[in-house]
């Protein structure tokens, strides 16, 4: 039998679709269309996947009352874990790199969660601490750099919401930045089981340091939650026709301030996803072409950070 949620579920049961939203900074560009993942109810697009997972985990009887879940996390998933715990009447335990915003371990915390800093090692040693934690405590581990649902609570989500609210309801292309990649993957298997074969377009941020004498360009850290791969989920040579896209990380943070001028209250991926999706729309794809892009979180976490300098 099916257990029942508890009561106080509202969350698992009125996730409702985030809207999809045509975006033209300036006239000359090509309209983007953006999906306003900051809208989800803990403020970014992981909430479709902390939904997705413990709400399986829950049906499948591996998740009951009181029992602890363990994530390791920039920062976004922890939020979207703790609310649905929060909800589910479970104990989260989220284990973070010491660098993460304050803001995210306030709503963590507010949320009744805990957090575990990781001073050195970062995500890969987070990793590492949560089955280390785990097997101590006999704790439920949501995986997602590794569980294939996180992708699917994207095919199966916003996927079908985006074919369901574009106009015409065919689209082009896909373009995200990737931390776990569950969301480009996602959105492009989504919008190819409902007929429509996408180019998935990768947003790569890169930090460009110059002295007179050399210019280097290197990842950038400067973009929370896009991170180099280090996700099973994303893998990025067995995907035909992706195309790659390195971004300046300056240029993503001043892109995020325009979206934020323009009235969208957004987080630096979404200005990284964005500027990715002009750079494809003016050089990769037709002129018609219908792009779509996903803004996944909220400005407020970011108060403390350079962002806002
Ligand atoms: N933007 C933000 C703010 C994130 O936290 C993340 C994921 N950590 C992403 C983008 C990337 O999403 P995904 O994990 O689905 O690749």
């Amino acid at each position: 039998m099916t257990p029942h949620f508890p009561s106080r579920n509202f969350y698992i049961n009125s996730l409702a679709p985030t809207p999809l939203v045509s975006v033209q900074l300036d006239a000359a560009d090509p309209p983007i269309w953006c999906k306003l993942e900051f809208l989800n109810p803990s403020g970014s697009t992981k909430d479709r996947i902390a939904r997705y997972i413990l709400e399986k985990a829950w049906r499948e009887g591996r998740l009951r009352p009181g029992d602890v879940v363990i994530e390791a996390s920039s920062g976004s998933t922890s939020i979207a874990m703790a609310l649905a715990s929060a909800q589910l009447g479970l104990r989260f335990i989220a284990v973070m790199p010491a660098t993460v915003s304050s803001e995210r371990l306030h709503m963590i915390r507010g949320f009744g969660g805990e957090t575990h800093l990781i001073s050195s090692g970062g995500i890969h040693e987070a990793i590492r601490e949560t089955e280390r934690l785990a097997a101590e405590l006999n704790a439920f581990l949501p995986r997602q750099f590794a569980n294939p649902d996180n992708a699917r609570a994207h095919q199966h989500g916003t996927a079908r919401e985006v074919l369901d609210q574009i106009p015409g309801g065919a689209v082009d292309a896909v373009v995200s930045g990737v931390g776990t990649g569950g969301t480009l993957v996602g959105l492009m298997e989504g919008c190819r089981d409902g007929g429509c074969p996408v180019t998935p377009v990768l947003a790569r941020p890169v930090h460009i340091t110059s002295t007179p004498e050399v210019e280097c360009c290197s990842f950038s850290s400067k973009i929370p939650g896009v991170m180099d791969c280090i996700s099973s989920i994303f893998q990025p040579e067995s995907i035909p026709n992706l195309i790659s896209l390195e971004i300046r990380d300056d240029e993503a943070l001043a892109t995020t301030r325009r979206l934020i001028a323009a009235g969208f209250p957004v987080g630096p991926s979404s200005g990284l996803n964005f500027t990715a999706a002009l750079r494809a729309a003016r050089e990769h794809l037709p002129p018609e072409a219908a792009i779509v892009t996903v803004f996944p979180d909220r400005m407020e976490r970011y108060f403390s950070t350079g962002l806002f300098d």
